[in-house]
């Protein structure tokens, strides 16, 4: 099964991923800082109109 991470928008594998639940919902991750910022401020993620941010290296 596959998700979005709600942070970059990157489709993760439900396997091998971080996921967090947030309000009875599980959320996945690419990496562990995707997986930070979204444990930081979930609500920012979660709206709708929030615009979803690449890594930029
Ligand atoms: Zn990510």
């Amino acid at each position: 099964m596959k998700h979005i991470d709600p942070v970059c928008g990157m489709v993760v594998k439900e396997d091998k991923s971080l996921n967090y639940e947030y309000k009875g919902k599980k959320y996945y991750f690419c990496s562990q800082y995707c997986y930070e910022k979204f444990k930081a401020n979930p609500e920012k993620y979660l709206d709708p109109n929030y615009k979803k941010e690449m890594k930029k290296d």
